[in-house]
Order: C-alpha cells, then sequence, then structure tokens
C-alpha cells in the first residue's frame, strides 16, 4: 500500500535537481537544434550507441533532460519523456505500445481528445477499445484478459470520479497488461500512481505543472526499459518533442507546484464545504485526501452539478473573477459549462456518450483569494436563480 505522506517533501525531492554550471540556479535554456563532435571517432561512438552525447533536439536535449529528471523524481519513477503536448505524451505512449489486434481497456468520462484519439485513430488502425465503469475495473478480476493497455484517469474528466489504483495495478500486472494513468488532476503533489503499482503516468503538463496558462506540453514517466522504448520509437518518428524554452518554463512551474497546490486545495476545501451547504445543489465532484488509496489531497478542478432552479448561462455571465474558458490549472479561476461540451460539434463527443447532466459546470479554483472567488460565486448564484 502506497503511504505518500512518508516520502520526502515533493519540494525538497526537487531542489537543486535541475540546477546550471558554476552556482546557477537555474539551467540554461539549450536553444539549439544540433550538437556537434569533436571527432570522428566521437561521431561514430555516438552513432554506435557507446556514448550517450545529445545529438539533435528532436531526440534528447539537456534543458528538456533536465525537466524529464525533475519528473521522473517526482512520480518516484526511473525515467521521463517530455512531448509538446499532452496529447503528444499520450499519443505517443499508446503507439508506442500498441499493434493492430490489440485490445484497449479504458476509463469512461477520460479526457475528450483522448476519447477523439482512441475513437478516430486507434480503431480505424485495428485496435479494438471497450469503455468500462471504475467499479468493473475494480471488481471484475477477469475483465483485462486478452487487453494490451489499460488506459485509466482517476479522477476522470469531468465528473471526477476516483479508482483503486493499487487493486487495479495488481488486476494488470496478473494478466500481463500495460497500465497507464492521466495524473494530469492530482499531480506528483497529491498522487504518485507508480507507488501504487501503475506502469506508466501521463500529464498535460499545461496544466498544473506549468501552472501559468503559458505554455502547452506534456510528459510521460515509467521504468526506464518503456521510456526507452518510446524515446526509439514513437518520440522521434512521429516527432512531438518538448522544445527547450517551453522545458525551461516546466522546470519554474514544477518548483513552485507545491505551494501552488497547497492553495488550490484550501480554496478548493473551502468551496465543496459552502457548495455542499447549499439546498440547490445535487453533487460536488471533487475527491479530496483518502477518498482512495494513495490520494493525498485535492487539486483546485472540480464540477459542481445544480438543480434547474439554476440557470447556468446567466451564471456564466454573471461572474467577475471567472473566466469561461477550457484548460485550467494556471493562476486564473474559470468556469466551464457542461452544456457548452455537450454542444461541441462532432461526432464523437465524449459527453454525450458517457453522458452529463446539462446542468453541471466545471470550476477551475485559482490563485486569487479564496473569499473573493467564493463572494463571486455567490452573487452570480443569486443573478441565475429563478
Ligand atoms: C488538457 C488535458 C490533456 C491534453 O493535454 P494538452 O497539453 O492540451 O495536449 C490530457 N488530459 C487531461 C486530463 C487534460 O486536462
Amino acid at each position: 500500500m502506497p503511504d505518500s505522506g512518508r516520502l520526502p517533501d515533493l519540494a525538497t525531492l526537487l531542489a537543486g535537481v535541475a540546477d546550471g554550471q558554476g552556482g546557477s540556479i537555474t539551467p540554461p535554456i539549450y536553444q539549439t537544434s544540433l550538437f556537434s563532435f569533436d571527432s570522428f571517432a566521437d561521431f561514430e561512438d555516438r552513432m554506435a550507441g557507446r556514448t550517450n552525447q545529445p545529438i539533435y533536439t528532436r531526440v534528447q536535449n539537456p534543458t528538456v533532460a533536465a525537466f524529464e529528471a525533475m519528473m521522473a523524481a517526482a512520480e518516484g519513477a526511473e525515467a521521463a519523456v517530455g512531448f509538446a503536448s499532452g496529447m503528444g505524451a499520450i499519443s505517443a505512449t499508446l503507439m508506442a505500445f500498441l499493434r493492430p489486434g490489440d485490445r484497449v481497456a479504458c476509463v469512461e468520462h477520460v479526457y475528450p481528445d483522448t476519447y477523439r484519439f482512441m475513437e478516430r485513430i486507434l480503431r480505424p488502425f485495428g485496435i479494438a477499445v471497450d469503455y468500462h465503469p471504475l467499479a468493473a475495473f475494480e471488481d471484475d478480476p477477469d475483465l483485462l484478459k486478452g487487453v494490451k493497455v489499460a488506459y485509466l484517469e482517476s479522477p476522470t474528466s469531468v465528473v471526477f470520479s476516483v479508482l483503486n489504483l493499487p487493486k487495479v495495478a495488481a488486476h494488470a500486472k496478473r494478466h500481463g497488461v500495460i497500465s497507464m494513468i492521466d495524473n494530469s488532476w492530482a499531480t506528483p503533489v497529491h498522487q504518485r500512481p507508480v507507488l501504487s503499482g501503475i506502469d506508466i503516468v501521463l500529464h498535460s503538463a499545461s496544466k498544473y505543472i506549468s501552472g501559468h496558462s503559458d505554455t502547452v506540453a506534456g510528459v510521460v514517466v515509467g521504468s526506464a526499459a518503456q521510456m526507452a522504448t518510446i524515446r526509439d520509437l514513437s518520440l522521434p518518428l512521429f516527432g512531438a518533442k518538448l522544445a527547450p524554452f517551453e522545458a525551461w518554463l516546466l522546470i519554474r512551474g514544477l518548483r513552485t507546484l507545491v505551494p501552488r497546490m497547497r492553495q488550490h486545495q484550501d480554496t478548493a476545501d473551502l468551496f465543496v464545504d459552502r457548495l455542499s451547504a447549499l439546498p440547490f445543489v445535487r453533487r460536488v465532484n471533487s475527491p479530496g485526501a483518502n477518498a482512495t488509496p494513495g490520494l493525498t489531497g485535492r487539486s483546485g478542478l472540480m464540477s459542481v452539478e445544480f438543480d434547474d432552479s439554476v440557470k447556468v448561462p446567466e451564471l456564466a455571465d454573471a461572474l467577475r473573477h471567472f473566466r469561461l474558458g477550457v484548460s485550467w490549472g494556471g493562476f486564473e479561476s474559470l468556469i466551464l459549462p457542461a452544456s457548452v461540451g455537450l454542444a461541441q460539434a462532432g461526432e464523437f463527443n465524449s459527453m454525450r456518450r458517457f453522458g452529463v447532466s446539462p446542468n453541471l459546470v466545471r470550476l477551475s479554483l485559482g490563485l486569487e483569494a479564496a473569499e473573493d472567488l467564493w463572494a463571486d460565486i455567490e452573487s452570480a448564484l443569486q443573478h441565475s436563480r429563478t
């Protein structure tokens, strides 16, 4: 059973990991595409795999490597590979391990673009994808029989339901299944799935890891052997590499991740208490510490389902601090009404497929003062109720 409480504090763990040379406390940005060699022999040794000097930034770059080292340390894993986006990391990881004829078991309410990747890329390439309720992953010991990859989120997108990760990891191990989880919501501050036995951890680093809504990036973390497969295959050949400047921003973001997550949690705790007490709130979806084994805290991303007395369009338009928008994990607070997601054009709409109430809204609680955010919601609710 994982006990993240006894691990070193994450901020302490990451101190100094990405320092530069000569006392520089930040690493340089290696803004270069290529690395040249001193001699024919050096060049040949590198190409033959006898040394490991970077050759070309599509595969290796020291600034990116510094970020990858921080992420591996943060998740308690052996290695990490950075990507240009969360979807770059997710697609490259799935494509590194899946072949036509394979089967994926995926959670319901998976991130909408991951759902579209399953339906629009994997399925046409001859890979079967089945979606299962979370309870089936936990309670059906044979669910993963014949499956190649178990694709997990905990909490899931939109409705934020949690999985018992040690239990699912044990089922996956017994059936020889590669288990992968999108850990963007919890971050390694609140959940380190590798310690629960999950093989591979994925992140949209565009969210809490960057923390400032100023870059799109992704990262995958896992065993040295699995990361070597990705670095050999889908990183270079799809080419969705993380850029050195973006990696530098992510290093900066990681250094404040712990205190930012603490403040997001404090604000979220206040919102959960007060929203749950309102008679016209049907549900607050916001798992916190001990909601499931290995989860040690609550992030600032939650959803709230109102009864029909709340008019969501009026609520959204009456808010002053909360902005309307996708994404999350930055300084600013955001609201995303489910009805907007349900209205999104196109055939492959995960919210329509898995079912979400149009009276649900997703809130990303930012770093503004909690009481100011609460006052904003309270007054907007007054304007929006009939
Ligand atoms: C945003 C997001 C992604 C996709 O990440 P990008 O960086 O936008 O490509 C994947 N999973 C979750 C849970 C997300 O919120």
